[in-house]
């Protein structure tokens, strides 16, 4: 009868809703093969960086670091760090003991860069931090002190020298004149000076993957490979010297610093891409750059989530179709909240009262299903497609050294990694999927950044001092 037909027709409605949110959701879908696939355009990549006659036009960087050497135990004295491209600017102070009371103490204080300054002048910027620099000083009582320095500068460098680092590009949303193709070391320099209060022997320059394998490397020696996965992400290794070839010699290895934020830059990913991903990369402050680190770090997840709700709910598939005024803000999805409303231990409810929190309030408990759903898409593809970047490291360092099975540590810091609940074990899986002849370790590191840049800032500092070379 007509009560039969009605029910019907409401079936077919939702079953035709649900087909059409999982329309939108497989685009976030990666197949086995796909991931196969990044892996091996990621191996090619980092091919492509490494060599002379390719290295200009490559996306994927590879930049040498000057770090050759991990430490030894026998390092010490007191260094300050800087850590600059995370979610803090940090400055501390380093104690690294040798011998038997081998030991690294930190003290460290975070300082908030305004949103203005980070993008301002280059001269406001590095004033600021000299200036935050005086004020720890001040704090620790060590006015006047002159101690060696590790700078942790987490954006793309060019080193033709440990202490030296002319900046590529700026990332992550920072954009100060007057930086980029300058050595952000002589910035530094030049700001202490303007200050007239105090000198710095500026060691080191350190990405902060460097500063993370080098922690890492302190406690476990097969720590080879450092991994980010915060507010942007990227990776090092330990690269035979012989690959190296923008460095003359052919001994020993050297650290590399990937960039790998930069895979897709040129096309690499567009089969992956969707229309999301493209929306929010042409409303960055560096379109076309970091397509990779835009489907992968905590900075930009929020917002893929964002466009798909907004896609969702202009298609009447959620929220009553009312597009509010704050679902079309950007940003409103940082990272903490990708990280919470997955959380197991979440009742509906409370993702409602989150959605609520965030001035999303005509939701429905259907509506928190789904807003969950597509969280969790999300953050898987950005895991999986972590993994698969990761899987191309640890093979080619088994295929440099001829090795038919290899045992290796990756050393991690990042807030996605370390506060999402799924990432990093979806990351894992996906490693272990796509390189089955690496038995690889993760090693969640505390504070690398700062300990790292000071540890490598000690290395230096012992072979300077021994007059070795
Ligand atoms: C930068 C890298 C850095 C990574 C993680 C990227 O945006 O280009 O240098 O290691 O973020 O902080
Ligand atoms: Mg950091």
């Amino acid at each position: 009868g007509k009560g039969a037909a009605m029910v019907t027709a409401v079936a077919y409605r939702l079953a035709t809703q649900h087909a059409e949110r999982q329309r939108v959701l497989d685009a976030l879908r990666l197949s086995r093969e796909q991931l196969i696939e990044v892996k091996n355009r990621m191996a090619m990549e980092m091919n492509r960086g490494l060599a002379k006659e390719s290295h200009d036009k490559a996306a994927v960087k590879m930049l040498p670091t000057y770090v050759r050497s991990t430490p030894d135990g026998t390092e010490r004295g007191d260094f300050l760090a800087l850590d600059l491209g995370g979610t803090n600017f940090r400055v501390l102070l380093v104690r690294v003991r040798s011998g038997k009371r081998r030991s690294v103490e930190m003290h460290n204080k975070i300082y908030t860069i305004p949103q203005e300054t980070m993008q301002g002048t280059g001269e406001e910027l590095f004033d600021h931090i000299v200036h935050c620099i005086a004020d720890f000083l001040e704090y620790m009582g060590m006015k006047g002190a002159s101690l060696p320095l590790g700078f942790t500068f987490s954006f793309p460098c060019h080193q033709s020298k440990l202490d030296q680092g002319v900046l590529i590009k700026w990332t992550k949303g920072f954009k100060a004149s007057g930086c980029e193709g300058e050595d952000v070391v002589t910035l530094l320099k030049d700001a202490i000076h303007r200050r007239e209060e105090f000198d710095l022997d500026v060691v080191a320059v350190v990405n902060d993957t460097v500063g993370t394998m080098m922690t890492c490397g302190y406690e476990d020696p097969l720590c080879e490979v450092g991994l980010i996965v915060g507010t942007g992400t990227n990776a090092c290794y330990m690269e035979e010297m012989q690959n190296v070839e923008l460095v003359e010699g052919d001994d020993g290895r050297m650290c590399v610093n990937m960039e790998w934020g930069a895979f897709g830059d040129q096309g690499e990913l567009d089969d992956f891409c969707t229309e999301f991903d493209r929306v929010v990369d042409v409303h960055s402050t560096n379109p076309g750059k970091q397509r990779y680190e835009k489907m992968i770090s905590g900075m930009y997840l929020g917002e893929i989530v964002r466009n798909v709700l907004l896609e969702f709910t202009s298609k009447g598939l959620l929220f009553r179709g009312k597009l509010s005024e704050r679902l079309k803000t950007r940003g409103i999805f940082e990272t903490k909240f990708l990280s919470q409303i997955e959380s197991d231990r979440l009742a509906l409810r409370q993702v409602r009262s989150i959605l609520q929190h965030l001035g999303l309030t005509s939701s429905t408990c259907d509506d928190s299903i789904l807003v969950k759903e597509v969280c969790s898409v999300v953050a898987r593809r950005a895991a999986q497609l972590c993994g698969a970047g990761l899987a191309a490291v640890v093979d080619k360092i088994r295929l440099n050294r001829g090795l038919p099975k290899l045992k290796i540590t990756v050393g991690v810091d990042g807030t996605l990694y370390k506060l999402h609940p799924h990432f990093s074990s979806i990351m894992h899986e996906t490693v272990r999927d796509l390189s089955p002849l690496c038995e690889v370790t993760f090693l969640q590191s505390e504070d690398g950044s700062g300990k790292g840049a000071a540890l490598i800032t000690a290395v230096a500092c012992r072979i300077r001092d021994s007059g070795q070379h």
